[in-house]
């Protein structure tokens, strides 16, 4: 089995329950389980489109499904939670990114592991280290050593 990590996003659609949803769907995809959920986040949107705000969330998972392979899966998830595709940084109802996969490192035009942003935003470390107080990123570093140059970032938490 492979531990994963996936940031979750919404702002569209009752987003809370879009990630509610979600959380119950990663449990379901095929040789898939999940086995740690962060706290709800409410992050301002970082975007010229004026748009709401959004839920961010981390989900840790353990999967058999190989990295293309679980890219799929969540790509289908956004499409079943309504996603439609439209602008870069355009609202959505549901956006599934692979942060981490073992200690993966993998530059794909598909498909990037780490995450290339994820270590420069406060909505995806802050529910990771929810779950994961000692995680390492491949090729960058400890995510808590992150924090203090993301300082003047907002993020209120809005539930366990
Ligand atoms: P960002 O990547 O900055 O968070 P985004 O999530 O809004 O932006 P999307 O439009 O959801 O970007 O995704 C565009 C494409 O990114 C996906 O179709 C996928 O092929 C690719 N991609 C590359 N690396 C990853 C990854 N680690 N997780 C998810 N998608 C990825
Ligand atoms: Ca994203
Ligand atoms: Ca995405």
């Amino acid at each position: 089995m492979n531990l994963a990590f996936i940031a979750l996003g919404s702002n569209l659609a009752d987003p809370a329950s879009q990630i509610a949803s979600a959380f119950s769907a990663l449990d379901l995809l095929p040789e898939t389980r999940l086995t740690g959920k962060s706290g709800l986040y409410l992050s301002a949107p970082v975007s010229e489109i004026p748009q709401p705000d959004y839920v961010n969330a981390v989900a840790k998972i353990e999967t058999g499904l190989d990295p293309f392979g679980l890219l799929e899966c969540l790509l289908e998830l956004e499409m079943a939670h309504g996603r439609v595709r439209e602008a870069r940084n355009a609202p959505r109802t549901l956006d599934l990114d692979i942060l981490m996969y073992n200690d993966l490192v993998l530059i794909d035009e598909r498909l990037t592991i780490p995450h290339p942003r994820m270590h420069e935003r406060l909505f995806v470390l802050c529910p990771l280290l929810d779950i994961a107080p000692d995680c390492e990123i491949p090729g960058i570093g400890r995510a808590a050593d992150l924090l203090p140059a993301l300082s003047g970032q907002i993020l209120k938490k809005m539930a366990d």
